[in-house]
């Protein structure tokens, strides 16, 4: 039976393929129909898998070399005793039975069931059990991964074909999908500009988030239309439906097809005004889109994802291949990296994450304030990088200029260090910070007096405008860039920023939305960066634009209040 789902679009176009439900990707798990007389085969499978497990860790505890800590043995009996526990040995087996799924999927219900118990732990000691939960899990994973199921996991050439379907990912889960080609992307939860939005837009698909109930109503390998531009997937279309949706698609990319002929135009308005259009990334790899879209610079490389999926922390030599690499590859265009924003829903494996509002805890650079250390690390690499091309530095979440002192600090002392040592570095590096926080907004001028430059980060700044979690789907149509609030922080940054001669640029997502182009341009912007699918739409914009025009209409919507009167000026603006 057809029926229509609807949640916020984040990346535009139309995809037309087959659900493939999945969960986190750190175990990547599909999910596959089990017959019920295939049951107790596929249970006797997931008993094998523990088997092999238990004889693993029995084998490592018999080897363990004389000289090894004394914690280790009873690290290992930890293990074996959360294996041996009958929540995980045993009751996925009756999930097999229930949900009629694969021993993987139902392993993993019964993992997100057991870490939600340990959450509402009060004592700390046991909460940390979690880790070795899922570390447990893991092995059994993998010995299951050894041991094939009745289904097979799609073929790599089969992906274009997949419209992967999810409940929840975190933004680790989905830069890993950089690595696949799959046709789009959907989940139950996220906000437009939670960072597993952020970077689902950079896999240039059409995707979709909030749609609350999405995993539980899509079943395995349903025929699925997503149309990222209107946030809706139609599930088990008619043939009619199908054709007129195969159309779209079709003009949808014709049109991309046609804006590839801006690549290496210079984007300056019609009355002569320039602008630089930068790229954000998230790997040094993804530089290669970036130029093929035509992008002047990076304007934000969110260093943090180096830190992400792994167990261990990139050591200063690979963060410096990363950063050297990037800059490399721009050939002395900019490369703004951003010192690693970790904290709020985007985490290192050894972080602590029980708070209770993790946007407003520490996080960005408040975090690497209180790890001067791991902080160093990353400033010596980023310096030492410098040599290879245009690098700046860039701070996130700034609020008061303690941070920037302190900040600043620290860099000399990574420079002093690199001196004692005889290495170069570039000793014009400069350094900016992100306005992200309606405080620093406010407050500009204890910014404009430190720093190099200014990047707004208006997916943080509308979220604390406007006390909107950005991760939260329930909130998620509350998100309003046309807020009057926001429009006139941004304005009033902009101003002060260009009165002080200080460059100020977008990164958030609205500098990547065509839509609000014109209105940033009119607002005194000069410098956007987003990510790369953005760029040449974007451009278009700036092209067909012309500033003296569009600046009264753009004074009028500040001084809007109603959210009609609103649109109709935008429109009119973009008209
Ligand atoms: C922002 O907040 O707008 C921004 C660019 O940073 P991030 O999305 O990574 O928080
Ligand atoms: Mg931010």
């Amino acid at each position: 039976m057809s029926f229509t789902l609807h949640g916020v679009g984040v990346s535009g176009g139309i995809a037309i393929g087959h659900a493939h439900l999945v969960s986190h990707a750190r175990l990547e798990v599909a999910h596959y129909v089990v017959p019920p007389r295939q049951a107790p085969e596929e249970s006797a499978r997931f008993d094998a898998a523990i088997r092999t497990v238990r004889t693993e860790l029995e084998e490592l505890r018999a080897n363990v070399p004389a000289t090894a800590p004394a914690e280790f043995i009873a690290f290992i009996n930890l293990h074996l005793m959360i294996l041996d526990d009958s929540t995980l040995s045993v009751a996925p087996r009756k999930i097999i039975e229930t949900e009629q799924c694969n021993a993987e999927w139902a392993l993993k219900v019964q993992m997100e069931a057991l870490l939600a118990q340990f959450d509402a732990i009060e004592d700390g000691y046991l909460r940390e059990r979690k880790t070795d939960v899922v570390q447990v899990v893991e092995r059994v994973m993998k010995a299951l991964s050894g041991q094939p199921g009745h289904i097979p996991a799609p073929a790599a050439d089969a992906e274009q074909d997949l419209i992967l379907v999810a409940h929840d990912l975190s933004p680790a889960d989905v830069v890993q999908f950089k690595q696949h080609r799959f046709g789009s992307f959907i989940t139950d939860l996220g906000g437009t500009t939670s960072h597993t939005a952020v970077v689902a837009r950079s896999l240039n698909i059409p995707s979709i988030v909030a749609l609350h109930h999405a995993r539980q109503l899509i079943r395995e390998s349903e025929l699925l239309i997503v149309d990222g531009t209107q946030g809706v997937v139609i599930v088990d279309p008619d043939r009619q439906v199908f054709a007129e949706y195969q159309l779209r698609q079709h003009q949808f990319e014709r049109e991309r097809q046609k804006l590839k002929r801006l690549k290496d135009t210079r984007a300056t308005t019609l009355d002569g005004v320039a602008v630089e259009l930068h790229a954000n990334i998230e790997l040094p790899a993804d530089v290669i889109v970036a130029r093929e879209n035509g992008a002047t610079g990076i304007g934000l490389f969110r260093s943090e994802f180096l830190f992400l999926n792994r167990n261990d922390l990139p050591d200063e030599d690979e963060q410096f291949e990363a950063y050297r690499q990037a800059a490399q590859a721009m050939e002395g265009l900019p490369v703004t990296i951003r010192t690693y924003d970790l904290g709020a829903d985007k985490h290192t494996e050894d972080a602590q994450r029980i708070t209770t509002n993790p946007a407003l805890g520490l996080r960005a650079i408040r975090l690497c304030l209180t790890e001067p250390q791991r902080f160093l690390i990353q400033l010596r690499a980023m310096l030492r990088a410098s040599q290879f091309g245009k690098i700046n530095i860039m701070i996130p979440m700034l609020m008061n200029a303690a941070e920037v002192d302190q900040a600043l600090q620290l860099l000399a002392r990574a420079k002093q260090s690199l001196d004692d040592e005889d290495v170069a570095y570039d000793r014009g590096i400069r350094v900016g910070g992100m306005i992200e926080v309606p405080a620093a907004a406010l407050a500009l001028g204890l910014f404009t007096r430190k720093l190099d430059f200014l990047s707004v980060g208006t997916n943080d700044l509308i979220q604390y405008t406007l006390a909107i979690d950005r991760t939260d789907d329930t909130v998620a149509h509350l998100y309003d860039p046309l807020h009057p609030a926001v429009l006139n922080l941004l304005a009033h940054i902009f101003r002060t920023a260009n009165k002080a001669h200080v460059p100020v640029a977008v990164c958030g997502e609205m500098a990547g939305d065509a839509s609000l182009t014109r209105l940033l341009l009119a607002l005194g912007l000069r410098q956007y960066s987003m990510h790369s699918a953005h760029l040449l739409d974007v451009k278009q914009q700036i092209l067909r634009s012309n500033v003296s025009e569009i600046k009264p209409l753009a004074q009028k919507m500040l001084r809007a209040s109603d959210p009609e009167k609103l649109r109709a000026l935008l429109d009119r603006l973009n008209a």
